[in-house]
């Protein structure tokens, strides 16, 4: 298994939610861990499924349901990680209020 990789990418933005990213990392299991155009994202906020245009900015990928079933596996834990996380944090800034 390979290991993540984060890579610093020029600013962009979530189009769902408008979150800011200026890095990007890739899934534990990437043979090909450095991103290029056209290759899939996540959004660490919203956990919507992007992808990469030729300038590296962000787009809403419109039809995953039409990805095959493997690549749909693999967005499907990342997004349950992402959403893991976004309540984990969402809990312990409610618990410092
Ligand atoms: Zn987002």
């Amino acid at each position: 298994m390979a290991e993540m990789v984060e890579t610093a990418l020029p600013d962009s933005k979530c189009p769902v939610c408008g979150y800011h990213f200026d890095a990007c990392t890739s899934m534990p299991d990437n043979n090909d861990p450095r991103p290029k155009p056209g290759d899939l994202s996540l959004c660490i906020n919203c956990a919507s499924v992007l992808y990469f245009d030729a300038n590296m900015s962000h787009v809403v990928y419109e039809h995953p349901e039409r990805l095959d079933r493997q690549t749909r596996a693999v967005l499907a834990r990342g997004q349950e990680a992402i959403r893991r996380t976004q309540e984990a944090i969402r809990k312990a800034k409610a618990a410092l209020t």
